[in-house]
């Protein structure tokens, strides 16, 4: 091992807390398909076993060694601080390793095209990091690199969820085409060449766009199953199974959903009517046990923080603009309960204007 190397390895210290659900992600957006649900409970756990598996000392030796899936797990780990303090420069340093012939350590042989693609995305997701220096100014070449990279991983014919990601804010930004442009200090020609980018920005837009019209057509036929029954709550599932079902005896054509148990609570005083039609008003003021909720999966102890939804099912909500519009924000790693606080905060602060 170098100075270098053994330099990370004296600042780790013994109890280093695990920047575990970061990590996580960052994997999710860096190397699953896009197609991957978001499964933050299963990318936690799968990030856990394979963590406690290898210890730190032992990727960064294996790095050292030459293994390409080494450096980029060893990237991400420093990428984010886990199991050795955050440092993101040396972390782009072991992905360039992986597709950078300039680099003096670079993998010549050997090397996947997954892995030479998850490399890129990692590399793009440093650039893009870095493209806001100031307030309405950006860093047009950290921004080009992000770009550069995410259409390189597109190229070798991986799409993650950060290269649409990417491209979809360049293109948001005017980058795209030079009629958009925001900044007209920069030229836009550079990045109007990435054409596999472009091409699988505009092949997700048309999937998406098909996605929605069946999701409407689901929703037209049983409305009730994708929206939260309670007054005021708003929440939306983008799957049915997203939202949880009164399991009680009412009609099956009137049957309501809730986010949440809570929701479900609030609800009952108008909904026991129809679903225990024997009861008269006021006599139960919680729903009994025959009108339990279709079970979601509960996280573990250590995870069960109130904004995770632990069964990474797609909600959605409404979310007031500063211009007056709203925007129908979607999640599948916010529980409805913490969506809803941020929607508070948003009229909060708007009112406060
Ligand atoms: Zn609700
Ligand atoms: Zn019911």
């Amino acid at each position: 091992m170098d100075a270098g190397v053994e330099a990370i390895v004296d600042r780790i210290p013994a109890d280093w807390d695990p920047n575990v659900l970061e990590l996580a992600q960052l994997r999710h957006n860096v190397c699953a398909g896009y197609k991957v649900e978001a499964n933050i409970q299963q990318t936690i756990s799968r990030a856990l076993l394979l963590t406690r598996a290898r210890p730190f000392a032992r990727v960064l030796q294996d790095a050292e060694g030459g293994s390409a899936e080494d450096c980029l797990d060893l990237g991400q780990r420093l990428f984010v601080g886990y199991g050795a303090p955050k440092d993101q420069d040396t972390a782009l340093e072991y992905w360039r390793r992986i597709v950078d012939p300039t680099h003096p350590r670079y993998l010549s042989a050997g090397v996947s095209r997954s892995s030479r693609a998850r490399a890129h995305c990692c590399i793009s997701r440093y650039w893009f990091d870095r493209r806001i220096v100031g307030r309405d100014e950006w860093n047009i070449v950290s921004l080009y690199r992000a770009a550069l990279n995410a259409d390189l991983a597109a190229s070798l014919g991986l799409i993650f969820p950060n290269v649409l990601f990417v491209a979809k804010i360049i293109e948001s930004s005017g980058f795209r085409r030079p009629e958009d442009n925001r900044f007209p200090q920069h030229s836009t020609k550079r990045f109007e060449r990435l054409e596999t980018l472009w091409a699988v920005a505009d092949q997700r837009k048309r999937e998406l766009e098909e996605e929605n019209r069946r999701r409407d057509r689901k929703v037209a036929k049983a409305p009730l199953a994708y929206m939260c029954a309670a007054q005021g709550c708003g929440i939306e599932g983008t799957k049915k199974a997203a939202l949880l079902q009164c399991a009680g005896k009412c009609p099956r054509d009137q049957k309501p959903s809730y986010c949440s148990k809570e929701c479900q609570k609030q609800d009952w005083k108008r909904h026991k009517l129809i679903c225990k039609p024997s009861s008269t008003a006021g006599s139960s003021e919680t729903p009994q046990q025959d009108t339990s909720l279709t079970a979601k999966p509960e996280l573990p102890d250590e995870f069960s923080a109130a904004h995770f939804n632990p069964a990474g099912m797609e909600c959605r909500l409404d979310m007031p603009m500063p211009d007056g519009s709203t925007v129908n924000f979607a999640s599948k790693t916010m529980s409805p309960a913490f969506m809803k606080e941020m929607r508070e905060h948003a009229i909060e602060k708007l009112s406060d204007r």
